[in-house]
């Protein structure tokens, strides 16, 4: 039981400012919606934790119930978690036995998607009477990542609710979702935290140094959840403006596809933003270099939006990375 009081004092003030309205609010199925890194996961699995807990207030979970610690240990017979398998083993939630096996006997992959196998599972589960009588939930995370055949399972599910089944879907996509799924939720707009908020979140929270919460916040461009997915490059990140002006590729190693595009993004906008003489959103002004020109980072830009679609299937990452940056290097030492 000791990990509870850390769970819950890492929940970020904002989160369990939000988390008060919605259980304010009658509501069976939630939609939470937002960009990316504002603590879309954390406030549904707040909701749910709420929902369930045998001594919930006004302000959420008790953190010491029955109900709180099987949540807490991922085994609470009540709750569905809908989730892609690769975000599940990420959560550190349990697959299913049989999804389980395949993937320990090497005959698929983690599957990036919400399986249709999984979404049965959880239609069966809204039918199901409640183990502990207090209700059952469904938590859907990412929800985009539902394909049409699962979502018009879920719809189906939300339309006709068997008994005392509540939904929460969280998504930082929500204009990829079935209309028809968005108007049967209630919907709810993720709240963007105070700078100050989010940096004394940062360090008293999550133990990153000052020095370092300044860093990421800047460089997540103000959304504390992916502030903190960056801290494995936080030191590095600083110096990549230069490094990649001078065409080092080994400031990337390790760095998975996506990342150095989302990267290189920051750095040009940053680039364009100070040449059109505004402030940097994601560098400190002294952390950016000096050269390109006009055309040429507009143009890498558009190159850079380009490979952000393809850059989930590389044929070849490490090849794909070298012509990232060189194309990076061209933009950003060409001269008027
Ligand atoms: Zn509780």
């Amino acid at each position: 039981m000791s990990a509870l009081p850390a769970t819950a004092a890492s929940v970020a003030p904002w989160i369990a400012e939000q988390t008060r309205a919605l259980l304010a609010q009658r509501g069976h199925a939630w939609l939470l919606a937002g960009p990316s890194g504002l603590g879309q996961y954390e406030l549904a699995l707040a909701l749910v934790r709420a929902w369930l807990c045998e001594r919930a207030t006004a302000q959420g979970a008790c953190g010491a119930c029955g109900s709180c610690h099987a949540i807490e240990v991922r085994a609470h017979a009540d709750l569905c978690v809908l989730m892609p398998e690769t975000v599940m083993l990420a959560l550190n939630w349990p697959l299913s036995e049989k999804a389980q096996d395949e993937l320990d006997n090497k005959k698929r992959k983690p599957s990036k998607e919400i399986r249709v196998e999984a979404m049965r599972d959880a239609v069966e589960f809204s039918q199901r009477t409640s183990a502990r009588g207090r209700g059952k939930a469904v938590l859907v995370f990412p929800a985009e990542r539902m394909n049409v055949y699962t979502a018009n399972a879920l719809l189906k599910t939300l339309e006709e609710p068997a008994g005392d089944v509540k939904f929460v879907l969280a998504t930082d996509a929500a204009h990829q979702l079935l209309p028809t799924i968005r108007s049967r939720c209630l919907g709810h707009t993720m709240v963007w935290p105070q700078h100050d908020e989010a940096l004394h979140w940062l360090q008293q929270g999550q133990g990153v140094s000052a020095t370092q919460a300044l860093v990421l916040l800047r460089a997540a461009g103000g959304r504390p959840n992916d502030a903190l997915r960056m801290l494995p490059v936080c030191d590095s990140w600083r110096q990549l403006p230069q490094a990649v002006r001078w065409g080092d590729v080994s400031v990337f190693k390790n760095w998975m596809p996506a990342q150095v595009v989302d990267a290189l993004h920051k750095i040009c906008h940053d680039q364009l933003a100070v040449k059109a003489g505004s402030v940097p959103r994601f560098f400190a002004s002294s952390d950016l270099v000096a050269g390109g020109t006009w055309a040429s980072l507009t143009a890498w830009a558009k190159a850079l939006s380009a490979s952000m679609r393809t850059v989930e299937h590389p044929f070849n990452p490490g090849l794909l990375q070298e012509a990232l940056v060189s194309q990076a290097q061209i933009a950003l030492n060409s001269k008027p």
